[in-house]
């Protein structure tokens, strides 16, 4: 890498000219010029100016076993030494999808026993929507093609992903999603609760909505429902728990598949392997990618129930969809390895019963109380600290979504990368947090929100 004998300002006039960015607004970003980050170890990222950063997002969502694993290294290294690549379409395969399509299948929910990859969450997405049309058309109901999501929704940043999630930024860039999309209120108790309506309540009214657009539509046009159990680009918003048990009650009554996108909570981030199982319910299909390989290497597993695997088989016939990288033998091969180590830390067990809970407590009693919070909400380790001008009555500075990018900007400048959305601020760190990397986090994100307080209290 010959990037040291670049200077930073060389590096962003370079990136400026040359580089567009996803999400990103490229007439800002050539006043400010991107932040370049060089390094990574543990839990920490460095960037060209030598500044230390605690990553509280874990890289997107994904760097789940932290940065500076020489064994994900030498595992790719391995690998493309042997066979760096070849195909698995015309019946051939290679052996780490082979064998990581069996370790997934283990940890997978009981239902759950094949898998399709591709490289992308946004990819792996793609496939299950054509999966699940094809799946009700072998069953001779082509005419049950309907899918529905919900608002804010994130499922990737495809033409199908786009239609398939709720941003409405997106959705107007489209002009003209995949049809045949609805969407349907989040689970977002916060924000939607009716005043004086419980949680339990409010998550029964949640899922409700879902049953209200199947019976809108005609059951027999409905070929799936697709949600993250906890959405995560949408703001980290947790269902109540009483939502996911009655969408998978509502589902099966009217015959519509359940689609889970455990894009983010997939790979140990709520305290189980999978979020189906933190909830208690079984999909149809499961979205996975980002921690599968913990960003190491670009891989999405779509993982595949019996149900719809069983048809594929018994009806035959071609499904006409495939990757060139599908399968990837080096990617699989740092999957094969990422999951090892995140079995021999224990990690899975470690967010359960340790860290979960402690971060829980940390963000409870350190930062809920301060007065720009209006609330702290966590499962696992990805939590929200929702940003508010006024406590009791919920309202937010003004502009929208700017107050939040305050408290955001001084917490990086102060050794703390998370992100703002909206008026929310997420985190998602990598599973091998402490609860010392916690308390560290904590007091670097209370510095953050007292600055902030007093920037917008000079508004
Ligand atoms: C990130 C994400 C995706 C898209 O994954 P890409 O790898 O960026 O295509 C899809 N769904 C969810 C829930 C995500 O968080």
């Amino acid at each position: 890498m010959t990037y040291q004998n670049y200077s930073l300002k060389q590096l962003q006039q370079i990136d400026a000219a040359h580089h567009l960015h996803p999400f990103t607004d490229h007439k800002e970003l050539r006043d400010a010029g991107s932040r370049v980050i060089t390094h990574a170890n543990g839990p920490f990222i460095y960037d060209s100016e030598g500044a230390e950063l605690l990553d509280g997002m874990a890289g997107l969502w994904c760097v789940n076993i932290g940065y500076g694993r020489d064994e994900l290294a030498e595992a790719a290294y391995a690998q493309m030494k042997e066979l760096p690549y070849y195909n698995s379409f015309f019946k051939c395969s290679t052996p780490t999808p082979v064998l990581l399509s069996k370790k997934l299948a283990e940890i997978a929910p009981r239902n759950v026993n094949q898998v399709f990859y591709g490289s992308s969450g946004s990819e792996a997405n793609d496939t299950a929507l054509r999966l699940v049309r094809h799946y009700w058309a072998l069953e001779g109901k082509p005419e049950k093609n309907r899918v529905i999501s919900r608002k804010m929704a994130y499922h990737g940043s495809t033409i199908a992903g786009t239609s398939l999630g709720g941003m409405d930024a997106m959705h107007k860039q489209l002009n003209g999603a995949v049809p045949n999309i609805v969407h349907v209120m989040m689970p977002y108790a916060y924000e939607l609760a009716l005043p004086g309506e419980s949680d339990h309540d409010f998550g029964l009214r949640a899922a409700k909505s879902v049953e209200d657009a199947i019976i809108e539509a005609g059951a027999d046009k409905v070929a799936a429902f697709i949600g993250e159990p906890v959405m995560g680009a949408g703001g980290v918003k947790i269902p109540p728990a009483s939502y996911w048990p009655e969408v998978q009650r509502i589902c099966r009554k009217y015959d519509v598949l359940l689609m889970l996108d455990e894009v983010i909570t997939g790979y140990g981030r709520t305290g189980e392997w999978f979020a189906a199982q933190t909830f208690g319910i079984e999909a149809d299909t499961i979205t996975t990618a980002k921690a599968l390989t913990s960003g190491y290497q670009p891989l999405s597993a779509l993982l595949v129930g019996d149900r719809i695997a069983s048809t594929l088989v018994e009806k035959g016939g071609e499904f006409n969809h495939g990757y060139t990288y599908s399968g990837h033998p080096v990617a699989c091969a740092v999957a094969l390895k990422n999951l090892e180590i995140i079995e021999r830390e224990g990690l899975v067990d470690r967010v359960r019963n340790d860290t979960g809970p402690y971060f829980a407590k940390a963000l409870q009693e350190r930062i809920a109380g301060h007065d720009l919070v209006g609330e702290v909400r966590s499962i696992g380790l990805m939590g929200a600290i929702e940003i508010v001008k006024d406590k009791a009555t919920k309202e937010r500075f003004l502009p929208s979504g700017s107050a939040a990018v305050t408290v955001r900007d001084h917490a990086i400048a102060n050794g703390m990368m998370l992100r703002a959305t909206g008026d929310t601020m997420i985190l998602s760190p990598p599973l091998i947090w402490t609860r010392d990397t916690i308390d560290m986090a904590c007091e670097r994100i209370g510095k953050a929100l007292d600055l902030a307080r007093a920037d917008l209290r000079k508004r």
